[in-house]
């Protein structure tokens, strides 16, 4: 016989096998020595209880039957070597991957482009910024291999489940090498270290089925023909043919919103969140999330959400990481912008997290006169400059980086003196490698985001007992959590209004936002060119 069961376990019984068995048989009524295996279908952590913190388990067993392993379903890819039709990808993040894969399902030969270096090199890249303040605006925690997500925390938890398969991509992720645990458990995460080893078996799956995955590769140009794209053009003078272009190139690829600005394709300006990174010691995350003065040793990290409307204005947390760190994530030489990633273990003894603030068209023009008033100089209708609230995520962030004093090095402030306005003496102990110092950041963001930020903290406070302190410290700017701009795209068939093979896609046009839902969107728009493909002679 196979059953569910349900099982509400302390953590040390839940990471215990024998005790396992036996609340299974205790369950089912039937002796322990019947039970010969079982699997987890759901695990999730309840911590609202201030006596105890529980685990739940949903766990399929097997009764006097032969056990079988979780059922895992293996998704069979195409040799497309041969394939007659060819799509063009711009960008080797999670969407622009992930449509490959789909593609490649289907028998279309992917090409991707990417402007970045494969894992690898790029680990060079990432050294130099942390350990000399040196960005490559070519490969970085942004560009490359993987894309943004590739050195993350990899948590693939979201919210957007109408919009894919959910399962799909973590199936994927665990077919190309990620843990069993990401199938189970209620909020998901794969870890920095883990990462970078799915990304190659990603890509060298796709080159050994017969598609074309290249490095160094930035693309610089579009090619129209009527309402066509032929193409695109990259920076070595290449031009790249195919019956449809995708284009995931991310949020930070400002290059690429300003090349279809200037080719007069159609972008949108779009609200965004800018705020900080905040961190606080994880053990004092830990007591007040587990109620209790020390981590139990069988629970992991803790993490928070927080969320609360300040002066009219959503203030939340974002990417929260526990035993994580703090990442310079700017993609220019002159910004700073930071990030947060976690190992697999989040065995680090910090917990950072984004707390943003909503940012609206109307914010646009009051702060850039003030600010950055030549950005709007010689503009007879800033308010429809697509590219208007990109300025001033850009300014916010070229204004940490002078406050800073360079090399990277982040304006921090402890947490209850920013909300008090006063300088900090000195601050406490910093994941974030480049380094920080001690500044007022109210003279750093913008007022709105600056009031929203510290009133939200004093609640956040209420909330969450002990989260408001001086052992925290705020560090800017965490400005790159959703793009500014909006690349548009029909309802129905997903490609842009101006030409019916261009199909923006993932987190740079404006349809995702993290590594699930990024994946998930690459898929959508690969479905939607498979859908015309298969329908139409080869156009080539
Ligand atoms: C440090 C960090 C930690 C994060 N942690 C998490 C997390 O734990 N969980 C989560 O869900 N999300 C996380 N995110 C966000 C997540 O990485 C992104 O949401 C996701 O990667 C977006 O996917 P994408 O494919 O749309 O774009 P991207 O991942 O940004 O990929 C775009 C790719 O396009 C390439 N490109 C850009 N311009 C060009 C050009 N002109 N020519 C060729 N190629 C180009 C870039 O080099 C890049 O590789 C994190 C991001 C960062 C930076």
């Amino acid at each position: 016989m196979q059953t569910t069961i349900s099982l509400k376990l302390k953590p040390s019984e839940a990471a215990d096998d024998r005790s396992i068995r036996q609340y299974i048989a205790q369950a089912s009524g039937q002796p322990a020595e019947s039970i010969t295996g079982y699997f987890i279908r759901k695990s999730s952590i309840d911590a609202r209880s201030r006596q105890q913190v529980w685990i739940n388990l949903s766990v399929q067993a097997f009764i006097q039957e032969p056990f079988h392993q979780r059922p895992v379903s293996r998704i069979h890819f195409s040799d497309v070597s041969q394939a007659t039709r060819q799509v063009i990808i711009v960008g080797a993040g999670p969407a622009g991957l992930f449509a490959a894969l789909k593609l490649i399902e289907a028998g279309i030969r992917p090409v991707i482009l990417e402007r970045g270096k494969d894992v690898r090199a790029r680990r060079r890249d990432l050294a130099a910024m942390n350990k000399e303040g040196i960005v490559n605006p070519e490969s970085n925690y942004c560009f490359g291999e993987g894309g943004a997500g590739t050195y993350s925390d990899g948590k693939l938890y979201t919210r957007s489940t109408k919009r894919g398969d959910i399962n799909r991509i973590l199936n994927l992720l665990h077919q190309f090498g990620a843990d069993e645990r990401i199938l189970y458990e209620a909020h998901p995460h794969i870890g920095t270290n883990k990462l970078p080893h799915i990304m190659i078996a990603m890509r060298e799956l796709i080159r050994e089925t017969g598609g074309q995955f290249l490095f160094e590769q930035k693309v610089t140009g579009f090619l129209p023909d009527g309402n066509r794209l032929k193409g695109v053009v990259t920076a070595d003078g290449n031009t790249w043919l195919g019956d449809a272009v995708i284009l995931a190139t991310g949020h930070s690829a400002r290059d690429i919103f300003s090349l279809l600005h200037q080719q007069h394709i159609l972008i949108e300006s779009k609200p965004f969140a800018l705020g900080v990174r905040i961190e606080h010691p994880q053990a004092l995350i830990d007591s007040i999330q587990y109620h209790c003065p020390i981590r139990d040793p069988f629970l992991p990290p803790a993490s928070y959400g927080l969320v609360e409307q300040v002066h009219g204005r959503g203030v939340f947390s974002f990417c929260m990481c526990p035993g994580g760190i703090i990442a310079p994530a700017a993609t220019g030489k002159d910004e700073i912008v930071v990030n947060g990633w976690s190992p697999s273990k989040r065995n680090n003894p910090y917990a950072n997290s984004g707390m943003v603030v909503q940012v609206d068209l109307a914010d646009a023009i009051p702060y850039l006169r003030k600010t950055a008033p030549a950005l709007l100089s010689g503009q007879t209708a800033p308010e429809k400059d697509p590219l208007i609230l990109l300025h001033l995520q850009q300014t916010v962030e070229q204004i940490a980086f002078r406050a800073g004093g360079g090399l990277l090095v982040a304006p921090a402030q402890r947490m209850a003196d920013f909300s008090d306005l006063k300088q900090s003496a000195d601050l406490p102990d910093c994941s974030y490698l480049p380094g920080i110092g001690s500044v007022p950041l109210d003279q750093v963001l913008p007022d709105f985001v600056y009031r929203s930020l510290s009133d939200g903290f004093r609640a956040f406070g209420k909330k969450m007992r002990g989260y408001f302190t001086n052992e925290a410290v705020v560090v800017a700017t965490e400005s790159r959590t959703s793009s500014p701009v909006r690349i548009p795209r029909d309802a129905d068939g997903l490609h842009h209004p101006q030409f019916c093979n261009f199909y923006p896609c993932g987190e740079g046009a404006g349809y995702a936002g993290g590594i699930v839902s990024a994946a998930m969107d690459g898929e959508r728009v690969a479905d939607a060119i498979c859908a015309v493909l298969q329908q139409s002679p080869d156009s080539r």
